[in-house]
């Protein structure tokens, strides 16, 4: 299999790129965030509680999301792979993911950064919420969402870096120019 993580602030184009290797690669896609707006939208316990979380622009503790999270993946097995999009968020879950895909004899083999300036993902965010009324794209979340990120998840570069799966991916540019830089990556691998 071919697991793929790919990484970025809030706004850096995981979900528009994710779409563009899964086409490519054939590989099955995993967005946490969607997983749970999934749960919000059928109403589920799950859901439920994940909706408190959401909407503050805060993390789903790292248990649940581990519990979820290899769940999905299990659902994939004998695919050719999958593409982890919103998940690691955090250092345990990076560790507890890294330890799911041992116990299967699987590993990742890149980590892709999508790399946006802060101004432009403030931007590309605003525009998103006026287009997809999505509940936490509005300009307080927002900020509260990168925040977070800063703090709990731009540290898991250098962890990657560590674990030598580190790629830099220049996040601004076309959707061409930055899926060019991809492949260009992935096709090394
Ligand atoms: P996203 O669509 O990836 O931007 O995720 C939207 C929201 O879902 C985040 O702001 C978090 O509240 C929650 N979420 C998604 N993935 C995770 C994760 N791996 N760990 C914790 N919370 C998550």
């Amino acid at each position: 299999m071919l697991n793929i993580v790919i990484f970025g602030a809030p706004g850096s184009g995981k979900g528009t790129q994710s779409e563009r290797i899964v086409e490519k690669y054939g590989l099955n896609h995993i967005s946490t965030g969607d997983v749970l707006r999934n749960e919000i939208k059928n109403g589920t316990e799950l859901g439920k509680t994940a909706k408190g979380y959401i909407d503050q622009g805060q993390l789903i503790p790292d248990a649940l999301m581990i519990d979820i999270l290899a769940h999905v993946f299990d659902g994939f097995k004998g695919g050719k792979g999958v593409i982890f999009d919103g998940f690691p968020r955090t250092t345990p879950q990076a560790e507890a993911l890294k330890e799911m895909l041992e116990k299967r004899n699987q590993k990742i083999a890149v980590m892709l950064e999508l790399d946006v300036p802060e101004n432009e993902l403030m931007t590309r965010l605003i525009k998103r919420g006026q287009e997809s009324g999505r509940a936490d794209d509005n300009e307080e979340t927002i900020k509260k969402r990168l925040d977070v990120y800063h703090s709990q998840t731009a540290p898991l570069i250098d962890w990657y870096k560590k674990e030598n799966l580190h790629a830099h991916i220049q996040g601004l540019g076309s959707m061409d120019e930055i899926f060019n830089s991809i492949v260009q990556v992935v096709d090394n691998l």
